[in-house]
């Protein structure tokens, strides 16, 4: 009896000391609903979207020293062919807003370059905040170093498989990038992170994000390179469907 009275005690105590279930947020019909987004269709701009290039114009773009841009924009396409051989200088483009982290889209196609190899095919880039980046390269049968190659977080993060698609077709890269956070004296607190679909096939899956400079909180423009190589000086890399959403927002609770 002692025996049972004791553990009906302890049982009443336990009761009594056990945390109070809290409902996870969102888990009620009143909690605030997630904002309506209307997506677009097959890779065209959600509704919520910063559409930062559609195929009319570079009035989202400028150029690091703000000079004239060399880029020009034709058959609904942004052409890198700012590089001659006789300027030898190239000039990459950015965007006028600048941004965090994001999710972010866009469509790139790399001339027939049979004559090239390696890193003088078909070599541009996406540069997130204008410091991380993502490697664009014609991969298709063309080997080389493999966090060189087409949808690498450049020299850091080779891709897990290569799903490039030949030259002269459009490609598409769909990227989520968590910006890294940095202490006051500009080290990596805490690294950013990448996730990439290169033609809707995972190749970085929640990557480290970090740099050789110096941590920047900072916010900064998306950057297209202008690649230049002494053996294609002159490589028209086509962009387009350029779209951007920032990812501040926090989950509807
Ligand atoms: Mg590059």
């Amino acid at each position: 009896m002692t025996k049972l009275l004791f553990s009906l005690g302890a049982a009443a105590l336990l009761a009594a000391q056990a945390p109070e279930q809290k409902r996870a947020p969102g888990s009620s019909p009143d909690d605030p609903q997630p904002r309506v987004v209307t997506p677009g269709k097959a890779g065209q701009p959600p509704s919520d979207a910063i559409v930062l290039f559609d195929g009319k114009d570079l009035s989202q773009w400028t150029s690091r020293d703000g000079a004239a841009l060399r880029w020009v924009v034709k058959d609904g396409a942004i052409l890198s062919t700012s590089v001659t051989k006789e300027s030898g200088k190239s000039q990459d483009l950015i965007t006028k807003q600048r941004f965090g982290s994001a999710q972010l889209h866009l469509e790139f196609s790399i001339p027939n370059m049979p004559g090239h190899k390696g890193q003088a095919k078909g070599n541009s880039g996406v540069y997130l905040q204008s410091r991380y980046e993502i490697q664009v390269l014609d991969s298709y049968n063309n080997p080389t170093y493999p966090n060189g190659s087409a949808g690498a977080l450049y020299g850091r993060s080779s891709p897990l498989v290569n799903p490039s698609l030949p030259p002269e077709q459009w490609q598409t890269y769909d990227i989520v990038f968590h910006a890294p956070k940095c202490t006051p004296d500009g080290k990596f607190a805490e690294p950013g992170s990448l996730t990439l679909f290169f033609n809707g096939v995972l190749v970085q899956d929640h990557t480290p994000v970090t740099g050789s400079r110096a941590c920047n909180p900072e916010p900064g423009p998306l950057l297209l390179q202008d690649h230049y190589h002494p053996e294609a000086p002159n490589t028209p890399i086509r962009f387009r469907n350029i779209w951007l959403r920032p990812l501040e927002e926090k989950p509807a609770q």
